[in-house]
């Protein structure tokens, strides 16, 4: 019977990792243990705000991060967070339209476009009807728009918000999609997805005659400081922290440093796309190095915000991945332990942080589309 299951499983998981090879599977429910590295510090930031509206909404996406992985990395690194800067705080429940796992597109729709839909969908509804994100509409409104992520700026999490496509996995449709807006910055990986394309189109050509720097070198995105600007950092994905540096956390300073030229105001969406690929491979310092890079990004948008006075900064996630539980640590030396229970997503509420004005729209139990929707009242007017 055992064997039979293992061939099984075997028999499932040849076609899901050709498609996407961080979903590999390990055994699950081991301890696992993170041996603790050095600290960085972390600065808290005074929260007086200008006004009672937010004039540019910076929103960060940690995929897969439930509250055991802030946990972890907050153990991590001596029980010292930027995240320790936010007092407000909810839940969000991550439900799609037709599971009660979600994956990252419903979930990525959800809180770009305020509508549940199916697995697998971006930017349209469960009638595969294609919604105004808020990013759109922030464009509309003749704001300035980014994003950015540490995965190709294709997969689910950034193309939500700016594609429209009935399935995830088109991700040469999606590139297309990013033509069809006015984005004014976006940095992440998924080069091959805008320049070696079956339909024979070069899409960085056309961003250039669009008028965007199309910038691949993580130095020369980093002097950017106005204009348009389309930063493809990687074939594909980004590789996983340490390896890539401080892409993340530069390419966000980049983005806020160009976006907020406007006096209108700006929206940006900021992903940790690899938070849950540590938890799909059930690897907990996967989980803490990532986890740590992406608090350290948030660092980057507090910075900013506790400055301007006028910014409203969301964390949060679509969705939890691994079922992790901390099961041992000490904040001393920075050792953590955990166990998990799943390969995949699971089902839990994930946490919701908000800083600067309009972050009391963030509290107690709420739908992922809710943070569209209260973003939406605070930034579009
Ligand atoms: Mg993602
Ligand atoms: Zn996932």
């Amino acid at each position: 019977m055992r064997y039979l299951l293992l061939v099984l499983f075997c028999f499932f998981l040849v076609p899901v990792t050709a498609q996407e090879t961080y979903k590999e599977k390990k055994p699950v429910n081991q301890e696992l243990v993170y041996e603790g590295k050095d600290f960085y510090p972390v600065k808290i930031y005074p929260q007086k705000f200008k006004s009672k509206k937010p004039k540019n909404v910076i929103l960060m996406i940690g995929d897969g991060m439930g509250l055991a992985h802030v946990f972890a990395g907050y153990t991590a690194n001596g029980g010292n967070l930027f995240l320790n800067n936010f007092r407000q705080m909810g839940y969000a429940k991550t439900q799609s339209s037709n599971k009660f796992i979600t994956d990252s597109a419903a979930g990525g729709t959800a809180l770009a476009c305020g509508v549940k839909t199916y697995n697998s969908a971006v930017g349209v509804d469960s009638n595969g009807e294609p919604q105004a994100s808020i990013l759109e509409e922030a464009e509309k409104k003749g704001l300035s728009t980014g994003l950015v992520s540490t995965s190709a700026i294709t997969h689910a999490t950034p193309a939500s918000f700016i594609a429209h496509e009935g399935a995830r996995f088109t991700y040469e449709a999606i590139a297309a999609d990013f033509l069809d807006t006015d984005v004014d910055v976006f940095i992440g990986g998924g080069l091959k997805h805008f320049s070696q394309r079956q339909d024979g189109r070069d899409l960085t050509g056309e961003l250039k005659a669009k008028g965007y720097q199309v910038l691949q070198n993580m130095q020369e995105i980093a002097a950017v400081k106005s204009g348009k600007l389309a930063g493809l950092t990687a074939p594909e994905h980004n590789v996983r922290y340490p390896e890539r540096g401080d892409m993340l956390p530069v390419s966000t300073e980049t983005a806020i440093r160009i976006l907020s030229n406007n006096k209108k105001g700006f929206f940006l969406m900021v992903e940790g796309s690899m938070i849950d690929w540590g938890g799909h491979q059930n690897s907990l310092p996967y989980i803490v190095e990532e986890m740590l890079d992406f608090d350290r990004t948030i660092g980057k948008a507090l910075e900013f915000a506790a400055q301007d006075g006028e910014t409203l900064v969301i964390v949060t996630a679509d969705h939890e991945t691994g079922g992790l539980a901390i099961t041992g640590g000490n904040t001393q030396t920075g050792m953590v332990q955990a166990r998990f229970v799943s390969t995949d997503h699971t089902g839990v509420m994930v946490p919701v942080f908000a800083f600067g004005p309009g972050a009391d729209q963030f509290t107690g139990i709420l739908d992922n589309t809710d943070i569209q929707k209260n973003m939406k009242k605070l930034l579009i007017r």
